[in-house]
């Protein structure tokens, strides 16, 4: 096989089957799929026994710097049909200063600001939106508190495909412009991102759009569980100690989860796990309130209030995976306060160089916490995800400490 430096494989088998997370039983993955008849969703397998010592860390070294170098793992199987606008492979910046100042062995920050819509969803939509085109959808739909409804409206605009966004009123101003200019039909809704779901299922029911809620279809996950195939090339060959993850729907946290047995099966790596570690905002944090009482699955949040927009998910179909994945790490989970977020964005933007969104603060935040409780230790390598840009918050302030405010 010859092929230029940085070209990707042509036609791939892609998925094998979808497999329901609950009962574990397998359907067919080509054609569009939402959750299983379990309620469930979803997750893509793949044939990794053939492709184990085929498609190994030095096939990639060539190849273009975007998720789409590891197709081999990805659903989509038309090259034609890998919607691209440069998605993924985002900086993992050494932070030496914020490991001083945060007393652990060494420190990077994997900024997904850097993403294309300045948020780390691109990942999700792009792998959606593409298999999406593939599987033939003919118009796209999506309920989000923001970067998500920003990054459905630049991939639907580069697939060709038409978009409806439904987001609360107090969106940020500057994820709004970016929905209109991006062409997208947009409607606010004065409520919360469960009160959008309602609106759009309703046009999917009566418009045929395709639903793109988080792991209500199985793509997002795949496109974001390439974080985890990134640090592990990015870091040379390994994985670090401890991962510190905003967590909303949880799509990231579980799709790294995934990403890492993807790579034990491929024969990267052994058994060995990094501990992963939940944030939430004190004032949306149902995985966090589940996670102290030891529960499996999580409930709804009365009251969702935090300015850190992407973490007031209320509800997440994804809530065992989740905690699954937070046990079975050795990890945990834990909540700060919007002023903590805005404390430690500033504090990290001064220490590196990153203006992070509220999210990448709050995982700034979390680790002294987190070093008390003794689940963080002084000589652990930890990586903090900054999931989106400080661009995309510009106006929005902290709200009040409490536990349960009543939303704006
Ligand atoms: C959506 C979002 C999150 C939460 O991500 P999940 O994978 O759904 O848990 C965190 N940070 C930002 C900036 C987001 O937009």
């Amino acid at each position: 096989m010859s092929r230029s430096s940085g070209a990707l494989p042509g036609r791939l088998p892609g998925a094998s089957h979808l497999e329901c997370t609950a009962t574990g039983e397998s359907f067919e993955s080509e054609r569009l799929a939402g959750l299983s008849p379990a309620g469930k969703p979803f997750f893509a397998r793949y044939d990794l026994d053939a492709l184990r010592g085929h498609f190994t860390p030095g096939v990639l070294a060539g190849r273009s710097p975007t998720l789409w170098r590891y197709a081999e793992v990805l659903p989509v199987r038309e090259p034609a049909c890998r919607v691209s606008l440069g998605e993924g492979f985002t900086p993992l910046l050494d932070s030496p200063r914020m490991a001083r100042s945060l007393d652990v062995g060494r420190l990077w920050i994997k900024d997904e600001g850097q993403n294309p819509t300045g948020s780390f969803k691109d990942r999700g939509l792009c792998m959606a939106v593409s298999r999406a085109l593939e599987l033939g959808a003919t118009a796209l739909a999506i309920p989000s508190a923001g970067n998500a409804a920003g990054a459905t409206a630049a991939y639907g605009a580069a697939a060709g495909l038409p978009v409806h966004v439904v987001v609360p009123t107090d969106t940020p101003a500057p994820i709004l412009a970016e929905i209109r200019a991006l062409g997208a039909d947009l409607r606010l809704l004065d409520g919360l991102i469960s009160d959008c779901g309602k609106v759009v299922r309703q046009g999917c029911d009566e418009h045929g759009w395709w639903d793109l809620s988080t792991l209500k279809e199985p793509y997002r996950i795949e496109g974001k569980k390439t974080m985890g195939y990134e640090l592990f090339e990015q870091l040379a060959g390994r994985l670090p100690d401890a991962i510190v993850y905003p967590t909303g729907g949880g799509t990231g946290l579980v799709g790294m989860w995934k990403a890492f047995d993807e790579m034990e099966q491929l024969g990267w790596i052994g058994t060995e796990r990094p501990k992963m570690f939940t944030v939430q905002a004190a004032g949306c944090a149902p995985i966090v309130r589940a996670w102290e009482e030891g529960r499996e699955d999580a409930g709804t949040w009365e009251n969702a209030a935090t300015y850190a927009s992407g973490l007031r998910v209320p509800g997440a179909v994804g809530d065992f995976l989740v905690l699954r994945a937070l046990r079975e790490s050795g990890g945990g989970a834990v909540a700060v306060q919007d002023a903590e977020m805005a404390e430690w964005v500033a504090a990290m933007g001064t220490a590196t160089g990153v203006f992070a969104a509220p999210e990448g603060g709050a995982t700034a935040a979390a680790v002294p916490k987190l070093r008390a409780m003794g689940l963080i230790e002084a000589e652990d390598e930890v990586v903090l995800f900054n999931t989106g840009s400080g661009l995309k918050y510009v106006g929005m302030e902290p709200l009040a400490a409490s536990a349960t405010r009543p939303s704006r």
